[in-house]
């Protein structure tokens, strides 16, 4: 006779194996699937979510959670079990009619988003804020119904950021960005006082000619080895959006952009999803198919991308280490390139009305604005039709600017149109969670910026896995937090950060 924890093992590994071939049928979509082959794909992620959702709410599922519940279990068994019956019981919360009505109403609205942002607004700007209201209110009273069949102690937007970052909850993200808005705000007033103050030279251009595809592939996957990404258990290819897919840890898919025109472009996605693909890789492949082979969160997640995106990549050392094999692998093109060109290219800070090229630092002002909408909405203090003001009130607020139109305004992002409202918080916990991380780490490991400099990668990467990456979900982000750093999340080592980069002896 088995145990129940093994018999629940070997059917939390049937379910983990549906959602991998489901990924991997998402990465073949976004990368080789021929234009045609859309229909029949569509079809096929529709039946393994059936079964994936079957398998997970079925009483069977539920009767070895709860036999092994039962048992007396080491820790690491026990947040097993407590993470499987938080899956189990969270789909089957939501009523398969509720949940057919969003899928069918997001991919509607996000429709009606492009063609609204797109369109003539009528006083000469872009995005026609009217055409999209309605669908966003549908949405926003669709997430409500959900938040009501998740459950929430305090505001129906704790139920929706669980769902991206679990146990995190409004009242607790609250001062933690407050903080960092304090901070910010009169940071960023003196980053652009000293950026005027200093006469810029005219800086060598980054790029003389156009760079081949093939070169700068074979540069990033240069780069990637050197971070420590297994090459033989994963792969880079190239894709509109750049993003990262686990199949598991010895299967780990990452995507880049090219632009022949701008060999940076790539390299800072590469190195952005080479962060998430290390996470992937450093889950422990003997529990693959179980939370305990699964990332804790979205803003653990991002924390790893931001490390090395950021306070490697864009760091001096960084590019003292990478420019010589830059101009090694890509030719002549780059080869009067300069540390101080490329600093200057990929550190700018300025205020901007588009989140996504927003710099690191204004980033976050960024997502702070959503931040403060979607919770006011779900709190019930804003109504959909008073966003728009809300949101050009806020920007003009935080960065001293009001939108033009509403399309490089409120309607710049597709997020709340397919309804994923608790999701851009976890963009800018990922940048605070990076530099706690990167504290950490420095107090363990001594200085960061001279093993960069040496291109001495693997320390780094190992103290991730150890304090990050093998844990996958056994404890809540909050919690690993604490054992990785001593501390809870707070935003002051992100503003410290920021600090010595853009105001400490260049
Ligand atoms: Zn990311």
């Amino acid at each position: 006779m088995t145990s129940p924890l093994t018999d629940l093992r070997k059917a939390a590994r049937e379910i983990g194996a549906l959602k991998s071939a489901s990924g991997l049928l998402g990465w073949d979509q976004e990368t080789y699937m021929p234009e045609k082959g859309g229909g029949a794909r569509a079809e096929s992620q529709g039946a393994l979510a059936t079964l994936t959702h079957e398998k997970l709410t079925s009483e069977k599922f539920r009767g070895l959670i709860e036999a092994a519940s039962g048992l007396s279990l080491e820790p690491r068994d026990r947040a097993l079990v407590r993470e499987l019956k938080r899956d189990a019981e969270n789909a089957r919360k939501i009523p398969a009619d509720l949940a057919e009505n969003l899928a069918r109403t997001a991919s509607l609205a996000q429709q009606a988003w492009a063609k609204a942002r797109a369109a003539d607004d009528g006083k000469g700007g872009k995005g026609a804020p009217g055409e999209f209201l309605p669908w966003l209110r549908k949405m926003v009273d669709l997430k409500r119904q959900e938040a009501d069949c998740l459950g929430f102690r305090d505001t129906p937007y704790d139920a929706l950021l669980d769902q991206f970052e679990p146990g995190a909850t409004a009242a607790a993200v609250k001062p933690v960005l407050e903080k960092l808005r304090d901070g910010l705000v009169p940071l960023l007033d003196s980053v652009l006082a000293r950026a005027a103050s200093r006469a810029e030279g005219a800086l060598p251009p980054v790029q003389s000619a156009d760079v081949p595809q093939a070169a700068q592939h074979a540069f990033n996957e240069r780069l990637l080895r050197d971070m420590g990404f297994d090459l033989e258990s994963g792969r880079l290819d190239a894709s509109t959006h750049p993003f990262t897919q686990g199949m598991g840890p010895l299967d780990v898919r990452l995507t880049t952009r090219y632009r022949e025109d701008d060999w940076l472009n790539a390299v800072f996605s590469t190195l952005h999803e080479g962060g998430h693909g290390l996470y992937e890789q450093g889950l422990p492949d003997e529990e693959w198919g179980t939370p305990l082979c699964e990332a804790v969160s979205l803003a653990i997640h991002e924390s790893q991308s931001r490390f090395w995106e950021n306070r490697v990549g864009r760091s001096r050392p960084y590019w003292e280490h990478a420019l010589p094999i830059a101009r090694e692998m890509l030719g002549d093109s780059v080869s009067g390139a300069t540390v101080d060109a490329v600093l200057s290219h990929v550190n700018r800070v300025e205020r901007s009305f588009i989140r996504v090229e927003a710099d690191e630092l204004t980033y976050n002002l960024h997502v702070l604005l959503r931040f403060q909408i979607e919770e006011a909405l779900f709190s019930g203090a804003l109504e959909v039709e008073g966003i728009e003001a809300a949101w050009n009130d806020g920007m003009t607020k935080l960065l001293g600017l009001t939108p033009p139109d509403a399309a490089r305004g409120f309607m710049q992002d597709v997020h709340w149109s397919c309804g994923l409202f608790g999701y851009f918080p976890t963009y800018t916990l990922g940048n605070l969670y990076a530099a706690q991380f990167a504290a950490a780490m420095e107090r363990d490991l001594g200085p960061l910026d001279a093993k960069i400099r040496t291109g001495d990668f693997v320390p780094m990467r190992e103290w991730l896995r150890d304090k990050v990456h093998r844990h996958g979900r056994e404890f809540p982000a909050a919690d690993l937090c604490r054992r990785a750093t001593g501390s809870d999340l707070d935003a002051s080592h992100f503003l410290r950060y920021l600090e010595g980069k853009y105001l400490g002896p260049a």
